[in-house]
């Protein structure tokens, strides 16, 4: 990825992730040594490496000290710290929600705001924050956790232990959830695999218990939103991850349910928009939250 937000090359690597540490990284540093080797192997072309994943990345360091169970072997071991010794170049890693926020302020819909809360809408809710135009991340690097927020006290139980957490209600296993839930109640029994993408694309067909749910998330969406906005005064909110692809569907419903949980003059003249990275997303956040810290 070029300064300027250009994606030169880009490759995947599949990975199991029962696999050792070095099983992990290691197929990691081949690719990218192939990608380089493509790129001609001329004088240095590095400036430095990005690297984002799920968890909570101690910024000192690198250190992965949790939230990301679905890979044990990355548990207090530092990516970013192998990565860069294996190039000889400087590597940032961080949280890949935060890292998505720095990408769509370098390159992407944030472009046009100083101050914005972004929400990235997966299999969980990711979060990352912009403010002054900066990428805001707390004093270990953790902040941002939107999908935590508490939106029900007495709500439903979450993985991180709490319960009531916004994630639980609007995140894309959540809004399929949902759906599910509303058709089984009128005893239509869903058939086949239902996604989020499925649930928009029959909520945009009239499907009621579809635009049910699309609504329903959209107020989640909005009080989560509303909640952030009143305490930290922000020009946008950025809707990103898989989810986001719903567009208007989703992001109307926030819009009209946003005044109700935010003061009048505080959300007034706030945008709510999609995020513009999309499946490039992940590469660009991870490039431009290393560029970002290179010159910090
Ligand atoms: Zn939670």
């Amino acid at each position: 990825v070029t300064r300027t937000g250009e994606i030169l090359r880009k490759t995947a690597v599949a990975m199991d992730p029962r696999e050792s540490f070095e099983g992990i990284v290691e197929p990691v540093v081949q690719s990218l040594r192939g990608l380089l080797q493509e790129e001609g192997g001329g004088p240095p072309v590095l400036a430095t490496i990005g690297i984002g994943t799920p968890g909570f990345i101690d910024k000192k360091d690198g250190c992965l000290i949790g939230g990301c169970e679905n890979i044990p072997s990355l548990q207090r071991r530092s990516v970013a710290h192998h990565i860069a010794r294996a190039f000889g170049v400087p590597a940032f890693a961080e949280n890949d929600a935060t890292s998505a926020a720095a990408g769509e302020l370098a390159f992407g819909a944030g472009r046009r705001y100083a101050n914005f809360v972004l929400i990235t809408l997966g299999t969980a809710i990711g979060g990352g924050l912009v403010m002054d135009g900066k990428v805001y991340r707390g004093w270990r690097g953790f902040a941002g956790e939107i999908g935590h927020l508490c939106i029900s006290s007495d709500g439903l139980w979450c993985n991180c232990g709490s319960r009531g957490c916004f994630e639980q209600y609007a995140s894309g296993k959540a809004i399929a959830r949902i759906y599910a839930e509303k058709l089984g109640k009128r005893g239509l029994c869903p058939a086949g695999e239902l996604t989020p993408k499925l649930v928009a694309e029959r909520a945009r067909e009239g499907d009621a218990c579809a635009r049910d749910t699309m609504e329903d998330a959209g107020r989640w969406i909005a009080q989560a939103f509303g909640s952030i906005l009143n305490i930290l005064d922000l020009e946008a909110c950025i809707v990103g991850g898989g989810v986001s692809e719903a567009g208007e569907t989703l992001l109307e419903p926030i819009r009209r349910h946003l005044p109700d949980h935010c003061w009048p003059q505080i959300c007034s003249g706030v945008a709510v928009v999609a995020a513009e990275l999309r499946n490039d997303a992940g590469i660009l956040g991870a490039a431009a939250q290393a560029f970002e810290r290179l010159g910090a």
